[in-house]
Order: structure tokens, then C-alpha cells, then sequence
């Protein structure tokens, strides 16, 4: 059978350019190769921002409305094909197929958002700030703004870039993650659906190369990064060495904090739900929990019932609560982790090393792993593992669990389980943490309002979607005006002091 290609999309059609590499694309629950990417060369790149650039010239023109009614008619279409997105994201990622549509969801909010365009743009008025004289302000795109994603929310994280960009005017070079590619193409196709002019969305295949070409690219005006926290530091200095405008999303160690007065049946649910979705490969999962004085033995019990029921199997397989992780790789280094955890002396309480799916020998599983009796100098408690592990630290007080999670470096998002809303007030008070849930495990901000963590998680100044998702893709401009009357001879005199 003749492997299926998946090729850029730039200007409009479907190109392998000048790319002669290529990258397997996995199906992870057979554990065999179902495509190939083409990767990019730099001239690969200097295409896409070449007709990015070119499209800019006049998409910047385009009214508000049209603006709008496109992102309307785009919206539509990611409706109309949400089991065909959904689909594609299962069988490349490996997460569930509910979960995949809960993802496109998401992302579509985004687009949701996107809609209002012409109210979000909406500048400021001053009349007569000085005798005769009006000021005002408005907001206009950057030009060529690039997005380079993760593989663990192939449309939903892209989704957090693109619609803002281009509602705001800009154009747009998405360098999609070469282990799900898929997805993105089809996103091409709607837009082009949709109405959007030929170059204003664009999406080059690559690795590193691909990456680099476009933090270097002179028409490259601003780039979006989400993915691990070296990538994004390094993104985050080489963009902005070269003058870019960047925001980069990075890693994550998300604790939740169970204090004893809290229901645990509820928490070791939503813990549950939250640490093994989608194999535990989420920016949001809750990787930590920090159970506080009496909560431990009875929260870990729960924990390891709960566990031992999730059910994982193919994506695809309705009964499947979790799926493979994404490559042989991403098992390999998860197991090790699991093996480093129990030499450095921590309770394995559930093991999911061996688990073997009936019918998916190749598959990539892993059970969900649960640890117990962690110490914050153990790597499964310093580093992202992003599989299916969770690890319990024991805090005798609240107070000293506030200081775990502000000790770690990562600061994307956090949960509290309580019955107190004087703790959850404190909580949310204290901890340096970008997203906070109370009694809700994975807090991402819906699209109205912006997605970004602190600390390690983010570099740059300015969280993704929502109202900063506008500030980031448009500058500011202020006039202030003044028409003076000649006719009836109110001729302002000049000062050479400053006014
Ligand atoms: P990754 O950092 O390996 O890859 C992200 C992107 O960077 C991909 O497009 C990849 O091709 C590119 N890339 C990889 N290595 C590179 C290099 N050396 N130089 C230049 N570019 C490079 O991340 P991943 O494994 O695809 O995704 C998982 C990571 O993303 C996790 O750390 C997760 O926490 C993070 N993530 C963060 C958020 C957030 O909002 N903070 C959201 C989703 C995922």
C-alpha cells in the first residue's frame, strides 16, 4: 500500500516544495506507521511567508464585517466536520475520540470569540483633551505572524493562534507538530471553505529547521510557541534577539492541593479524570497531589480504586477511557520514569508498565501509574513527565502545601479540593500559579478570556486567546488631532515649551 503524504499548504494548494526529508507519522494504538510528512527546507519557509506577506498587503484592508462573516462561515465548517477533526486527532495523537472532540471544541470557542471581531477592536475617543484638540487610539495587525504548536492538542492549541491573527488582520505560517500534522491541512481546506483569501493561512511541515527558518525570517513579525519549556525559552530568545514580538507557552507540574475537609469521593474523581486523560499528556493535567495531613491514606485509596478501573484501550474504542501515548519514544521515556520513582524509594502504588491492550500488542500503552510517598527531590516529582503518572506528596499543613507548589518552578495551573472558601480564598491569594481551579481540576480559561501560566510555563508577557490574544497580534497607534478654524482666525499660537 502506498503511504499517504502529508504535504504544506501554502498560497492556497498543497506542496511538498523543496522538501525531500520526511517524517513517519505513527497510528499509536497499532504501534505502526500510518503516514509521512514532508519537512521543510528553508525555502519551504520562504514560501509560506512569502504569500503570507504578499496576502497581507490586502487582507489588512479587508472590512471588519468581512472579517467577521468569514470567521462566522469558518466556525460553521469546523461544526459541520467536528467528527472528521475529532477523527483525525484520534488516530494520529491516540487520545480518545470524545476527548478529541472535546478538544475541537474548545478550539472552536476560540473561533467563537474570533466572530466579534469588530467589537473587540474598538478603540478610544477623547474629545478636547486640550482647547480644540481630540485624541484616539486604535489597534492594527502586525503582517506575518507565525504559530508553532505542540502534539498533544493539534487543534485546539493552534486554534488559540490562528482565528485571533488573522480576525485581527494579520496573516498567518502555522508550523504544526510533526508527530499529528493531519489536522492542520484539513483546517486549510475549511478556511479556503470558508472564504479566507489565498495566503492568509498557511502550514509548513518540519522539525527544528522549520522552526528556526521562520525565528529568523525578516517578514516574520511575531511568533506564538506552545510546547515543552526548553523549546520555549529557546523560542522565546531567538525570536525576540531578532525583533520579534513572542510569546511562548512552556512545560508544566500541575499540584492539587486535597485539604481533609474536602469530599474526597469528588476529588479523587476530578483527580482521577484529570491525571489520566488523555494519558496524562495535557498542559493541564494534574501530574501532583499534594494531600494534606488527614486527607492521605483515605485520598489514596480512592486514588488507587479509581486507577485500576480506568479502562484504556484504542481511541477509537467507545469503551476506551484513555488511549496509547503518542510514540515508542514517549513510552520508553515514561516507564523509565516509573522505574527511576521506585529505586528513588516512592510507593508505587498502581503500575501500569506492563499493560498489554488485547488485539494491540504494537500499541504504545501505558496504564495509569500511581506513586505514593513522593519527595519533592525524586525526578517524577521534578520533571513533566507527560504520561499517565501520578504522584502523591504528603503535606502535614496547608500552609506547607502552598509552599510546595510555590517552590516548584513551573507555574501553569494548580487546583484546590476544599469545603472552605476561606482556604480556597487564601489559596488563590498565594499560590504563584497562572490558572487556579477550585473544586475544578483543569482550570483552562474558556476562550473569553486569555490562557497563560507563570513562571517557567511562559515566556513573554502575554497570555494566549481572549482579550490579550488581541493586544499580542495588533500595536497600538495614538493620534491626537487638532482642525483649526483659519476662517474665523483661531490661530493657535506655537510655544516652544513643551505643551
Ligand atoms: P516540543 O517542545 O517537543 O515541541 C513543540 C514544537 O516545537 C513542535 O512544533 C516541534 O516541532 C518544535 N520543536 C521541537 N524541538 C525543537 C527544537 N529543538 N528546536 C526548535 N523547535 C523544536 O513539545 P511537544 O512534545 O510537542 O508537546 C508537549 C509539551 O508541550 C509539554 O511540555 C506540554 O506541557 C507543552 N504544552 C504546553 C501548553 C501550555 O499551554 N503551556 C499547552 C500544550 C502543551
Amino acid at each position: 500500500m502506498a503511504t499517504r503524504t502529508i504535504e504544506h499548504w501554502i498560497g492556497g494548494t498543497e506542496t511538498s516544495g523543496a522538501s525531500t526529508r520526511r517524517a513517519q507519522v505513527w497510528d499509536p494504538a497499532e504501534g505502526r506507521a500510518q503516514a509521512e510528512v514532508v519537512l521543510a527546507e528553508r525555502a519551504d519557509v520562504d514560501a509560506a511567508v512569502a504569500a503570507a506577506k504578499k496576502a497581507f498587503e490586502s487582507w489588512r484592508g479587508v472590512s471588519l464585517t468581512r472579517r467577521a462573516r468569514i470567521m462566522f462561515a469558518f466556525r460553521d465548517l469546523v461544526e459541520r466536520n467536528l467528527d472528521t477533526l475529532a477523527g483525525i486527532v484520534s488516530d494520529e495523537h491516540g487520545k480518545v475520540f470524545s476527548d478529541a472532540k472535546g478538544e475541537v471544541i474548545r478550539g472552536m470557542e476560540v473561533v467563537e470569540f474570533a466572530c466579534g471581531i469588530p467589537q473587540l477592536l474598538k478603540g478610544e475617543y477623547s474629545e478636547q483633551v486640550s482647547t480644540d484638540v481630540d485624541a484616539y487610539s486604535f489597534r492594527q495587525p502586525l503582517g506575518v505572524c507565525a504559530g508553532i504548536t505542540p502534539f498533544n492538542f493539534p487543534v485546539m492549541v493552534p486554534m488559540w493562534m490562528h482565528p485571533m491573527a488573522i480576525a485581527t488582520g494579520n496573516t498567518f505560517v502555522l508550523k504544526p507538530s510533526e508527530r499529528d500534522p493531519s489536522a492542520s491541512n484539513l483546517i486549510a481546506q475549511l478556511y479556503a471553505e470558508a472564504g479566507l483569501p489565498e495566503g492568509v493561512f498557511n502550514v509548513v511541515h518540519g522539525d527544528k529547521l522549520a522552526v528556526d527558518a521562520l525565528l529568523d525570517h525578516v517578514d516574520v513579525a511575531a511568533v506564538s510557541f506552545v510546547g515543552s519549556t526548553p523549546i520555549a525559552k529557546y523560542v522565546h530568545n531567538r525570536a525576540s534577539e531578532n525583533g520579534k514580538r513572542v510569546q511562548a507557552l512552556g512545560g508544566a507540574k500541575n499540584h492539587a492541593v486535597v485539604l481533609p475537609d474536602a469530599d474526597l469521593e469528588f476529588a479523587a474523581n476530578h483527580i482521577t479524570a484529570a491525571g489520566y486523560g488523555s494519558a496524562g499528556q495535557r498542559c493541564m493535567a494534574i501530574s501532583v497531589v499534594v494531600a494534606v495531613g488527614d486527607a492521605g491514606d483515605a485520598l489514596v485509596a480512592k486514588l488507587r480504586d479509581k486507577a485500576e478501573a480506568v479502562h484504556v484501550g484504542p481511541g477509537r474504542d467507545e469503551a476506551s477511557d484513555m488511549g496509547p501515548v503518542v510514540t515508542p519514544e514517549a513510552r520508553h521515556r515514561i516507564v523509565g520514569y516509573v522505574d527511576r520513582g521506585v529505586e528513588a524509594g516512592a510507593t508505587l502504588v498502581v503500575d501500569g508498565r506492563g499493560l498489554v491492550v488485547d488485539g494491540r500488542e504494537n500499541g504504545f500503552f501505558v496504564g495509569p501509574c500511581l506513586f505514593d510517598r513522593v519527595t519533592t527531590d525524586m525526578d517524577v516529582y521534578t520533571d513533566e513527565i507527560f504520561g499517565p503518572v501520578l504522584v502523591v506528596l504528603r503535606a502535614d499543613t496547608f500552609d506547607e502545601a502552598i509552599d510546595i507548589v510555590n517552590a516548584n518552578p513551573y507555574g501553569n495551573g494548580t487546583a484546590i479540593f476544599t469545603s472552605s472558601g476561606q482556604a480556597a480564598q487564601k489559596f488563590q491569594r498565594h499560590v504563584n500559579v497562572g490558572m487556579i481551579g477550585i473544586n475544578v481540576p483543569i482550570p483552562v480559561p474558556m476562550a473569553f478570556y486569555s490562557f497563560g501560566g507563570w513562571k517557567d510555563s511562559l515566556f513573554g508577557d502575554t497570555h494566549i486567546h481572549g482579550p490579550e490574544g488581541v493586544r499580542f497580534y495588533t500595536q497600538a497607534k495614538a493620534i491626537t488631532s487638532r482642525w483649526p478654524d483659519v476662517e474665523y482666525g483661531a490661530h493657535h499660537r506655537a510655544h516652544l515649551h513643551f505643551p
